[in-house]
């Protein structure tokens, strides 16, 4: 048997078979009943039948007789032989009704005495005609009515002799009945009980081999290691199970090589980490150590095997990098790169760590990979360089100033008269070489700031007389220029810690720059207000603007917007110098758009 539509074929044959067998057997039973029930009313009834209509045509020929003693009424004879003919129908009837023993004796006496009977009234009416009507009496109580009797009696018998066999018939009807109940339910519950441990036995076969088919797949699905399964049967699921196992190998074939190809790839990312110059470590979420390079052994002194497994802290000694990698773990990612400084024997190494989270496939943070960016020559490189700028700065300033000093005398006319390329010349040098210094004075001021040399004095000031201090010495430039400048400051502002200077510088260079870039009939609007915990200083002017593509750059050193025609030419280190001073203080600089046009330069300093 091969395919499952067979076995489930079968299946159905074979109970369609027993309900085959039941409904047989259930016909033959009716069959039988019909027979037993056709018996009883066949063999008997009849008789029974017969022999009361003989003892009723019996009873009415007696009565016959006893009218024709009294009466000799024509009808009585005429009702005699009427009756007789009755008699002997029904004599001939039960004759060919013999159905019990004993029946065929009754019979005999039935016809013998009934002939008898029927001479003996022949005789009453000869006795009438020649004797009377007392003789005749006499004739019939003596030798009629004990005939009568005799007949009556084996009629009688006759009739009983059927009811018992009747009777007998009945209970024999019930009892084949009763078999015919038993033997069919027996053979049906047979049939039922074998049909179904039938049924089960190969709906069980049919469905095991699915269900180990369903047990591999799940196994795949769950990940658990691939297991072939027994194949048992040769239909479509054995088929398929075959199939499965086809795969089956294959998938282990293709895993086995995964794995290899995974554990190569995971061998060259950890010979990559280990690699790489600067130190890496690798932390799970419970801040314990996975995985630290090299380097990492280098700068902090530890070895690996030592350290996997164990809490950050306990192995490395530095809170600063340590609260960084907390706060990435508990998924806080704006965390600012700021330098780290770790100090080793008698150097000082600077790193940027750069710290970042690893997600699991639901996007929860498993783990941080930290890699500390080594800065250290870099900071050595900007550190010369700052040196080199704050020293050629300083030796060029003294020099400068006796240029200036120079030609504003050449100027003067205090040592002669000079023509008019003269002053022309004199006055282009001066005017660079004041341009000059204040380059240099600005590069001067970068470098301290850069080197953290500058000096900061604090203290608390009133930033509305800061401002309206600043800006008193614009009014007149700016009116010669046509442009009208406000202080517009409604609040009564709290005092901020402040150092006076930088913030005025601050002040100026913006101020400076907004006169610059705008035109006659243009404004120029300062303001400041209170907003959450900072003071924000803001001035506005309908100047020229500043293109988006600058609006960060202008803060960088020597940048400065293209193609702008200015009267005074500019060093492009304000932005930058006033930037630094604003960070020292703890607050921002940035610059939007005007409402209308021109640019918005806003700073912040918090209280
Ligand atoms: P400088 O003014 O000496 O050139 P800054 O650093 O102060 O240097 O400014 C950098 C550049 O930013 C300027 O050269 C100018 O192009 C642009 N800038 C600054 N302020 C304004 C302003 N209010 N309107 C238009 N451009 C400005």
């Amino acid at each position: 048997m091969s395919s499952i539509k067979t076995k489930i074929l079968s299946i159905y044959i074979f109970l369609i078979s027993l309900i085959f067998i039941v409904a047989i057997v259930s016909i033959y039973s009716l069959y039988n009943l019909n027979k037993a029930v056709d018996g009883l009313i066949a063999s008997n009834y009849k008789s029974i039948m017969a022999a009361t209509d003989m003892l009723d045509s019996l009873e009415r020929q007696d009565s016959s007789e006893l009218i024709y003693i009294q009466v000799e009424d024509e009808k009585s004879i005429r009702s005699f032989y009427e009756n007789q003919k009755r008699f002997i129908t029904c004599l001939t009837k039960a004759k060919d009704n013999i159905t019990e023993n004993s029946e065929k004796r009754v019979m005999n006496d039935i016809s013998n005495n009934y002939m008898r009977y029927i001479e003996s009234f022949s005789k009453l009416q000869q006795t009438k005609n020649t004797l009377g009507i007392i003789e005749a009496g006499n004739f019939y109580n003596n030798e009629v009515y004990p005939l009568f009797l005799s007949v009556k009696e084996s009629c009688e018998e006759l009739l009983e002799l059927n009811e018992v066999a009747m009777f007998a018939s009945k209970e024999d009807a019930s009892h084949t009945t009763r078999n015919q109940i038993y033997f069919t339910a027996v053979l049906s519950l047979t049939l039922i009980v074998s049909g179904l441990v039938v049924s089960i036995l190969y709906t069980k076969k049919i469905v095991d081999p699915i269900h180990a088919l369903i047990y591999g797949i799940k196994s795949i699905k769950t990940g658990s290691k691939h297991r072939e399964i027994e194949i048992t049967t040769k239909d479509e699921v054995g088929a398929l199970a075959n199939e499965f196992n086809n795969m089956i190998k294959r998938l282990t074939i293709y895993d086995e090589g995964n794995i290899r190809k995974l554990i190569t790839e995971k061998n060259k990312s950890l010979a990559i980490v280990k690699s790489i110059s600067d130190p890496v470590i690798v932390t799970d979420n419970n801040l314990n150590i996975i995985l630290v390079n090299k380097s990492s052994e280098r700068v902090f002194d530890i070895e690996e095997e030592k350290v996997v497994g164990n809490h950050f802290l306990e192995s490395i000694d530095n809170k600063r990098i340590f609260d960084k990698i907390k706060s990435i773990t508990k998924g806080d990612c704006n965390e600012e790169n700021q330098v780290i400084t770790i100090k080793k024997l008698e150097e000082v190494l600077y790193y940027i760590p750069n710290i970042a989270p690893i997600f699991d496939n639901e996007k929860n943070v498993i783990g941080v990979v930290t890699v500390l960016q080594d800065i250290t020559g870099v900071r050595e490189l900007a550190q010369m360089k700052s040196d080199f700028i704050s020293t050629i700065s300083h030796e060029l300033r003294t020099p400068l100033t006796s240029i200036i000093m120079g030609t504003e005398l050449l100027l003067t006319d205090g040592i002669g008269k000079l023509n008019e390329d003269q002053v022309e010349i004199t006055e282009a040098m001066d005017e660079d070489s004041k341009l000059l210094l204040t380059i240099v004075n600005d590069l001067l001021d970068l470098s301290k700031l850069e080197s953290g040399k500058m000096v900061m004095k604090f203290e608390y000031a009133n930033i509305r007389k800061v401002i309206e201090n600043s800006i008193r010495y614009f009014y007149d430039v700016a009116e010669d220029k046509g442009i009208k400048l406000y202080c517009n400051i409604t609040e009564e502002l709290p005092l901020v810690r402040i150092d006076m200077n930088k913030i005025i510088s601050v002040i100026n260079n913006i101020i400076t720059n907004g006169i610059k870039f705008t035109k006659s009939g243009d404004k120029i609007n300062v303001s400041a207000i209170k907003e959450n915990n900072f003071i924000k200083v803001i001035v506005e002017d309908t100047g020229i603007g500043i293109p988006v593509e600058y609006r960060e750059k202008i803060f960088d050193k020597f940048v400065q917007v293209d193609q702008v025609e200015v009267s005074e030419r500019g060093t492009g280190l304000g932005l930058t110098i006033s930037k630094e001073f604003i960070k020292r203080h703890g607050g921002e600089i940035w610059v939007e758009n005007g409402v209308n046009s021109g640019s918005r330069f806003i700073f912040t300093l918090p209280l």
